[in-house]
């Protein structure tokens, strides 16, 4: 899944990986996965992740792979957040060689208004990582997470000043893979700003149905 911050990526990676039967995974999640555990590479993340930057490429990148390794992927996998450089997109590449590197790359656009609109009112659950939206989708019950009964917290880097470097780091950093991979024929594009059951049609339809 490909996109700005705040693009719904999380979300369309979940319900698409529920279909087709596969694992996903987040690689911000697994950073906060890390950061919670109190790892050394948890508290290195954190010193990027708040300040709304990269980490930088070779650990992201070994992280990732080590999860793409593991026997339950086997049989396929939704990746979001993950590449996000062209160096991460290039180390993909070379650890699926063998089955032709990813089937598709979903790019889901959205405007920098909506954006820093979605961020500003985003929730996440602490326990599940399943993010609310004030004006989408509230929690039935108030700062509790309808999934997992967990509490609902505000991302620091969801806050304005880590929100605009985020968005600037995308434009940057990431914006280069969508030529990346149109150039190699495997981008499918999606309207972002329509209704969640809306993006999750198209992205199941981007997939072959
Ligand atoms: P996300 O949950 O995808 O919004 O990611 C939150 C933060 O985690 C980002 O702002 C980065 O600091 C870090 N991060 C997540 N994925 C990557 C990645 N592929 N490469 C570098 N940093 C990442």
């Amino acid at each position: 899944m490909l996109g700005p911050p705040g693009a719904g990526k999380g979300t369309q990676a979940v319900e698409l990986a529920r279909k087709l039967e596969v694992t996903q995974v987040s690689s911000g999640d697994l950073f906060r996965q890390h950061e919670r555990q109190g790892t050394e590479l948890g508290r290195l993340a954190r010193s990027y992740m708040e300040r709304g930057v990269l980490v930088p490429d070779d650990v992201t990148i070994k992280m990732v792979m080590g999860w793409i390794r593991a026997p339950e992927q086997a049989k396929g996998f939704v990746l979001d957040g993950f590449p996000r450089t062209l160096a991460q997109a290039g180390a993909l590449d070379r650890e699926l060689e063998d089955i032709g590197g990813i089937d598709n790359v979903l790019y889901i656009k959205v405007s920098q208004d909506e954006m820093t609109r979605r961020l500003s009112s985003r929730l996440i659950c602490r326990n599940c990582q399943r993010p609310y939206h004030q004006s989408s989708s509230q929690p039935s019950e108030s700062g509790k997470c309808d999934s997992c009964g967990g509490e609902l917290y505000q991302r620091s880097d969801d806050r304005p000043q880590a929100v605009e470097k985020r968005i600037e780091v995308y434009e940057e950093e990431t914006e280069p893979l969508v030529q990346y991979y149109r150039s190699a024929g495997k981008l499918e594009e999606i309207d972002g700003e329509g209704s969640i059951e809306g993006v999750r049609q198209a992205a199941v339809s981007a997939v072959g149905g």
